[in-house]
């Protein structure tokens, strides 16, 4: 068995510790005599299984009493429509919109209420994050959304926006554990689990209690209110068992790797290391403002698409998989979540220096 050092963006390389632990699990969860894809989510076994994940998570989020935390489905991406439907009472939302995803959620709301986006970066393909320090803020905005990491154009906020008292938002879909957060900024944090977590299937939402009402617009599905999942604890009906169960391992890896100051200080020593590289290159560069650099992920070209093509073609050779660039982009892109060892960030960074060096006319 050989495995590749995996730059995808999502679904993403998690860490070989929980794989092998799943492994070891996977006919016979602890003696019980199944796998835990086979046993009923009511059962004692899993009840303790997605408590434990969820204590856990708090945990390393130190997330506040006040807040909820929601094991869903239907990707991030349901999020775009299910947030509007469960807090837009004013019908209407302030959006800044910092990319593909931003840009989704932005379009979604704008079929319940009036979604207003008030700074943008879509003048320079998304390279940047806007100065949000005094935005036009809608007196009657039920909320300020944001995409905190954006997975694509490899950008993240360095500061949160002056939401002036609105309820912030956050997709932190690719960015979910990569640092400590202040979750009391927030009045909503939510992410897909398969960037940066977990497998595909789960959602991850961490909400301030008062935004969980009934209140929700007319014609909302009993499944798209969140009062629904948090007064059921995420049993309404059945979640993604399993996927629950690998996230509940990462997070007691991550607990067991000295939680998120030391993820940030890891994932930093790794961006860094390919940061440093990009700017020194003669062949490569990065193609975001400094500022507003991700720790997760890295877009970078080398100006000549055919060149970008070789790199990716040659690297995947040589067991760098999954560089190629998201397609609105072009060019390379290595996402470093935190399951990325800094051995495969400099096993890439090793590459490149070849590469250019064999290459450079
Ligand atoms: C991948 C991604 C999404 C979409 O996730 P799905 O689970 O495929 O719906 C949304 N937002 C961000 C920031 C992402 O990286």
């Amino acid at each position: 068995m050989s495995r590749v050092y995996n730059f995808s963006a999502g679904p993403a390389v998690l860490p070989e510790e929980v794989l092998k632990e799943a492994a070891e699990e996977m006919l016979d969860y602890r003696g019980c005599g199944m796998s835990v894809m086979e046993m009923s989510h009511r059962s004692k076994v899993y009840d303790t299984i997605i408590k434990e994940a969820e204590q856990d998570l708090r945990d390393l989020m130190n997330i506040p009493d006040n807040y909820k935390v929601l094991f869903l489905q239907g990707g991030a991406s349901q999020q775009f429509a299910m947030i509007p439907m469960n807090l837009m009472k004013n019908r209407t939302a302030d959006y800044i919109v910092t990319g593909q995803w931003a840009k989704k959620a932005y379009q979604e709301a704008q079929k319940y209420g009036r979604a207003n986006c008030v700074a943008s970066s879509a003048d320079k393909t998304f390279s940047y994050i806007p100065d949000c320090s005094d935005l036009p803020i809608d007196e009657k905005a039920d909320y300020v959304y944001i995409c905190e990491n954006n997975t694509i154009y490899g950008t993240k906020f360095k500061t949160l926006p002056d939401t002036k008292g609105k309820p912030l938002v956050a997709d932190i879909s690719s960015c979910f554990l990569s640092e400590p957060v202040d979750v009391a900024k927030y009045g909503m944090l939510y992410g897909g689990a398969q960037k940066n977590i977990g497998p595909a299937g789960v959602v991850i939402a961490v909400i301030r209690e008062d935004l969980i009402t009934e209140d929700v617009l007319p014609g909302t599905p009993t499944m798209l209110t969140y009062k629904t999942h948090a007064d059921a604890e995420s049993l309404y009906n059945t979640p993604p068992c399993y996927g629950i169960y690998i996230c509940g391992k990462v997070f007691k890896w991550l607990k067991k790797m000295g939680g998120l100051e030391v993820m940030k200080a890891r994932n930093e020593e790794k961006a860094k290391l390919l940061y440093d590289y990009l700017d020194s290159s003669k062949m490569f560069s990065g193609t975001v403002e400094k500022e507003s650099r991700s720790l997760m992920n890295v877009p970078f070209v080398t100006g000549d698409a055919e060149l970008d093509a070789k790199f990716v073609k040659e690297a995947k050779a040589a067991g760098l998989e999954n560089l190629k660039g998201h397609r609105t982009v072009g060019g390379m892109r290595a996402s470093i979540y935190n399951a990325m060892p800094k051995a495969g960030v400099e096993a890439l960074v090793d590459f490149m220096r070849n590469f250019e060096e064999e290459n450079l006319k």
